[in-house]
């Protein structure tokens, strides 16, 4: 029976590491899903300055046509001017298209600033592509760990399933059926390990006259307080 023991608190470290695996598995995906998100909300800081230039773009474009609408204006003025009759009327224009051309020098002006704040965005989006690039590294760089991490685990678990075949092939049928009915009722731990003369997972205290039955006879004990089975680890120098 204590060899018996031995191999079933073997099985249920085994199926304890099962579980762990199991979860572990389970939850990879998801923080790499979160990861690849995070690290494309990233990319933001590009989109932020790539608007800045459009808006740029477009605001130099409206100025040109600015430029063009005044340079109309300009040319119906020295139309009229051409027909006027009086010295008056002829300053009058004279003025006009003046004022129209100062008005030109000033939103070409407007123009080269743009021109020279283009430069400058340029220079913003080729900085936060680089910021960015180094962000998504480090981003790609967990990501790759953590897909590691899930292959390792998904080789673990497979190594574990076949252990779980091969310890249960070598414990009787009566104690198999035991485990198994605790496992199901008592949240995956069906045996318990006995810490000093405590259970190890209710942390009952083992009545004295129990406890020495327990480490001296073959027979199986169950906590009297969780009812799970009681394996205490003989050591090897008080086995002979
Ligand atoms: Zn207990």
């Amino acid at each position: 029976m204590k060899k018996g023991l031995d191999i079933l608190y073997k099985l249920q470290q085994n199926d304890d590491t099962i579980k762990e695996l199991e979860n572990t598995i389970k939850e990879l995906p998801a923080a790499v899903k979160i990861m690849e998100s995070e690290r494309d909300g990233k990319a933001s800081i590009i989109e932020h300055t790539k608007n800045k230039l459009n808006e740029n773009v477009k605001e130099r474009e409206k100025l040109e046509e600015e430029v063009l609408l005044i340079k109309e204006k300009i040319k119906k003025y020295k139309e009229q001017m051409n027909k006027s009759t009086t010295n008056k009327e002829y300053q009058g224009f004279m003025s006009e298209i003046k004022f129209e051309e100062d008005n030109i020098s000033s939103v070409e002006e407007r123009i080269i600033e743009r021109m020279l704040g283009s430069d400058e965005i340029m220079k913003e989006i080729r900085e936060s592509e680089a910021e960015y690039n180094k962000i998504a590294d480090e981003y790609n760089k967990n990501i790759k760990e953590l897909n590691q991490s899930l292959a390792e685990n998904k080789t673990k678990l497979s190594e574990a399933l076949q252990t779980r075949e091969l310890l249960r092939k070598d414990i009787p049928e009566n104690l198999l059926k035991i485990y198994d009915q605790l496992i199901k009722k008592k949240g995956g731990k069906a045996v318990s390990f006995v810490e000093a003369n405590f259970c190890g997972i209710c942390n009952v205290k083992i009545r004295p006259q129990r406890f020495s039955e327990l480490i001296t006879t073959d027979s199986m004990f169950f906590c009297e307080n969780c009812s799970r089975i009681l394996y205490k680890k003989i050591e090897e120098n008080k086995k002979k």
